[in-house]
């Protein structure tokens, strides 16, 4: 029997949606089983652009249907901007390879800011595009400048007549090869600051666009462009002044959503590899799976990833709920970004532990994905630069809570119209948080999940009587530290809110919270290593160290669990 929280192409009919999202979810799944695993790991190997699978894209009108808003759908009943079925179509991608997910990604990036603009052209333009089955791409990273995206060198000159000239050039910007559209990211040449900041609409195919090279060795297109002298046209003009800046990070908001999903994905291909070879491989006469530490690494790869399941399902429902009055979203999005990129990383990690030289052999998916989960911790920012943003919520998060009338799942066919209206970008520290106590209350029987409350509950002592201070507060590595304790509460309370939702069995949240206490503790010990930890928080974080509550019986009911994927799936060869 199919695991029901893993995603299986074996059983996957996702029913709660409309008909035609149904038909086109399972039409991909359709699409990568008939391909089959030998094809999809070759055209990997050798680094084929996606040009198959664009031309089913198109003729299904899958990324039209999928990327296009209500807004500009023209009436087309099926097209909307939906998150939740977004979500479901990155873990499909992520299942089959990031190589499909990124272009897919990409284009969600290139037309961000496009479907923010008041620009009526280029929406109807972007509008035609995808429904001609095109590509786009996002282009905001320079060579120079990293994640320091003020100090861009794409200058743009006016021409005199409400126009520009642009010449500069982009690094790292995926479908750079193909793109129909290119929102490119730019400062004027007469305007000093940020009143100077441009969005423009650029087509990959015009003369004065030379496309570079791809800087990667991979499927992934992630290209250096330049444009030399690039006629910008009042009519290409998407945005300007602050609210270009804003559009850029507003548009990494709605992507960098995306990263979790495709994580999860990538896990849950691998674990049936994975748990299906060591199952079946026989040492000193016994499975390897008989060995407890297998079992225990095993065991925790798949609580972790039920875990990142859990959270994200959970992240899309505010996602799809905020609006200028609950922006929530804007702590649980880069949560998504960093923490679930990150236990993905953890559970590939885990599960190559136990299965070693078979993680390497070229038919494995395995191989791929063990490549593949580095990126996304690295995409749409950083690890430090998305933890850094998630500190800035920590004190109203822990403290400071307000009332917000319940959140419910958000499965229905929605357009998610606010996406491309979120305003400026600033503002993050007044947001209010509903009581995380409260996801936490409903499982206090649970003894794992009451053992980790005693360690939230320690952090917001710490935060009220040991934060840091003035000097400290410019110490990023120490406060980066404290971010992954703040990360682990919020972590646990969207897990027990969607487990509560969903009527998760006990058993596995208990399992799975027996991690998070050992992970808090692992970051604990960290934070009393930190040069500049003061005694007052060395003594907090050795003291907030906890052990799990050990359940023998519990433990190896959820490895039953784990050992029912031997077998359950099997990519068509
Ligand atoms: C495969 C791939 C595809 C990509 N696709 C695109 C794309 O389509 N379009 C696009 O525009 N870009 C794209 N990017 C660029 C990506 O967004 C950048 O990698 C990212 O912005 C970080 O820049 P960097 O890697 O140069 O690191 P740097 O900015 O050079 O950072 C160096 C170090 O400083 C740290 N750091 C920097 N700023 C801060 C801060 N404020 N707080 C704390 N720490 C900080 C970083 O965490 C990092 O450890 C892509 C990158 C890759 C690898």
């Amino acid at each position: 029997m199919a695991d029901p929280l893993l995603f299986n192409p074996r059983t996957y009919d996702p029913a709660h949606f409309d008909p035609e999202t149904r038909r086109l979810l399972r039409a991909t799944v359709d699409w990568f089983e008939e391909r089959g695993k030998r094809k999809l790991i070759e055209d990997y190997r050798s680094r084929a652009w996606l040009a198959d699978f664009l031309a089913f894209s198109a003729k299904e009108g899958l990324f039209a249907t999928f990327l296009t808003p209500a807004s500009a759908a023209d009436g087309h009943e099926d097209k909307r901007w939906d998150t939740a079925r977004i979500a479901a179509l990155n873990e499909i991608f992520g299942f089959y390879g990031l190589d499909y997910w990124y272009a897919w990604q990409v284009t969600i990036l290139g037309l961000g800011p496009v479907w923010q603009s008041d620009n009526a052209a280029a929406r109807a333009r972007a509008a035609e595009l995808l429904a001609q089955g095109e590509v786009f791409a996002f282009g905001l990273s320079e060579k120079a400048h990293g994640a320091d995206i003020y100090s861009t060198d794409m200058l743009l000159e006016p021409d005199g007549d409400g126009g520009f000239r642009a010449s500069g050039s982009k690094y790292y910007i995926g479908n750079g090869n193909a793109a129909g559209l290119v929102s490119v990211f730019g400062r004027r040449t007469d305007v000093e600051g940020p009143d100077g900041y441009v969005f423009f609409a650029a087509d990959s195919r015009h003369e004065a666009y030379h496309l570079v090279k791809n800087v990667v060795d991979s499927s992934k297109y992630v290209s250096e462009f330049r444009l030399e002298n690039y006629p910008v046209a009042a009519e290409d003009v998407l945005h300007t002044g602050r609210a270009a800046f804003d559009a850029a990070l507003n548009t990494v908001n709605v992507g960098k959503f995306n990263l979790c999903t495709g994580a999860i994905g990538i896990c849950e291909h691998a674990m049936y590899e994975a748990v299906t070879h060591a199952h079946n491989r026989i040492l000193y006469g016994r499975p390897v799976t008989a060995f407890p530490h297998v079992r225990r690494e095993l065991t925790d790869a798949y609580v972790r990833l039920v875990g990142m399941k859990l959270f994200s399902d959970r992240a899309v429902d505010y996602f799809r709920s905020a609006g200028p009055d609950d922006r929530r979203y804007l702590l649980f999005n880069p949560m998504t970004k960093m923490k679930v990129t990150t236990e993905g990383e953890k559970v590939i990690d885990l599960m190559w532990d136990v299965i070693a030289a078979k993680g390497f052999e070229k038919d494995t998916y395995f191989a791929q994905a063990a490549t593949e989960i580095r990126g996304l911790p690295k995409l749409e920012g950083t690890v430090h630069v998305n933890l850094a943003l998630i500190l800035k919520f920590m004190g109203n998060h822990l403290l400071n809570p307000a009332e917000y009338a319940p959140v419910p799942t958000r499965l229905d066919a929605a357009d998610d119209e606010f996406l491309f209206r979120q305003g400026p970008a600033r503002g993050l520290g007044s947001i209010r948080f509903h009581d995380w106590r409260g996801a936490y209350d409903a499982y206090a029987h649970v003894p794992n999940v009451g053992r980790f409350r005693e360690q939230a509950d320690a952090l917001c002592e710490f935060v009220t009587t040991a934060a840091p201070d003035e000097e400290q507060s410019r110490d990023l590595d120490l406060l980066l530290a404290i971010g992954q304790l703040f990360a682990l509460v919020v972590h646990g309370q969207l897990i027990l809110e969607q487990a509560r939702l969903t009527g998760l069995e006990e058993d596995v949240l208990d399992e799975l919270f027996a991690v998070l206490v050992r992970d808090f503790s692992a970051h604990a010990v960290e934070l009393h290593g930190k040069d500049s930890a003061t005694e007052a928080q060395q003594s907090w974080a050795l003291g907030a160290v906890r052990r799990p509550v050990v359940d023998d019986a519990r433990s190896a009911r959820v490895w039953e669990r784990v050992e029912a994927l031997s077998g359950a799936y099997e990519m068509a060869p």
